[in-house]
């Protein structure tokens, strides 16, 4: 059954909707179709509009029957076979197309979304499993942020436009590292080495609310309320941990940490910072 896409989903497409569901072996995968359910229907039916798309055969009106979607997998647009088959159901069928570069298989995650972006088509797409479950644990940029912060200022990279953000985060990061005196928040007593930087424990700030949510926020996410100082082990394991650890230190961080981010205008329920780490199943 088609499930819309959650929060997590929507900003790493940059989606304003979408739907996605597992590749069944018998029929859809065997057969090379996939019959859409649920929001997946209503939103392929939205995007194109009911007329537009043919009922009957494929072959019987082969213009009427190709649609033109973007195909996340080859990053192309694509010509894909859309139609209701059978005249009198109001099953919609979408026909897998190796040459076109959409050819999940048993088991994958397929997926439709609309792009933030109004100009953008509609995209199809598919995924691994294991892919779709790892989407959004790594916060992108955080390598490079963590290397700014923990080196030299001289080492830092020349003024840029980006730089100048990398710069106002390094004071942010940095004063709260000192505040946290340079213990990890999740157990103190995690002594890692001597930063040449600081003169302290090392440890690495981590936004508790990613900062690839900003575009969710008014506000911005790059202040001291919304940072939890971390060894590199901890750090690691809210990033990477199973389901259940990381619910429990997100739960943890986001008990410590909400009425600061109140303040700060930063509003978000514990199942809404959730979808941020893929901890919410729709
Ligand atoms: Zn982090
Ligand atoms: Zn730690």
């Amino acid at each position: 059954m088609g499930s819309a896409f959650n929060a997590l989903h929507k900003f790493v497409f940059q989606a304003k909707n979408g739907a996605y569901s597992v590749i069944t072996s018998k029929d859809e995968a065997k057969k090379g179709q996939i019959t859409l359910t649920g929001y997946e229907t209503k939103l392929v039916e939205d995007y194109f509009g009911k007329e537009k798309i043919h009922k009957g055969s494929a072959k019987s009106d082969p213009a009427k029957s190709t649609k033109a979607f973007f195909i996340y997998n080859k990053k192309s647009e694509g010509q894909l076979k859309l139609t209701y088959p059978k005249p009198n159901k109001e099953e919609l069928r979408l026909y897998m197309n190796a040459h076109q570069g959409f050819r999940p298989e048993a088991g994958d995650i397929w997926f439709v979304y609309k792009p933030e972006d109004q100009h953008k088509p509609l995209v199809v797409g598919s995924m691994k499993p294991g892919e779709w479950e790892s989407l959004g644990s790594k916060d992108e940029g955080d390598e490079e942020y963590q290397g700014i912060i923990n080196s030299p200022p001289a080492a830092a990279p020349p003024k840029t436009k980006t730089t100048t953000g990398y710069e106002r985060k390094r004071e942010i990061a940095l004063g709260k590292m000192k505040q946290a005196s340079y213990r990890c928040q999740a157990d103190d007593t995690h002594i890692t080495f001597i930063s040449p930087v600081t003169g302290n424990n090392f440890v690495e700030p981590h936004h508790l609310i990613p900062m690839k949510a900003q575009s969710d926020f008014t506000n911005s996410l790059d202040v001291k309320e919304n940072i939890v100082v971390l060894c590199p082990n901890c750090h690691r394991k809210i990033h990477l941990a199973g389901h259940s650890e990381k619910e429990e230190m997100l739960n943890y961080f986001y008990q410590d940490l909400s009425a600061g981010l109140q303040k700060q205008g930063l509003e978000i329920t514990f199942d809404g910072l959730k979808t941020y780490y893929n901890l919410l199943k729709t």
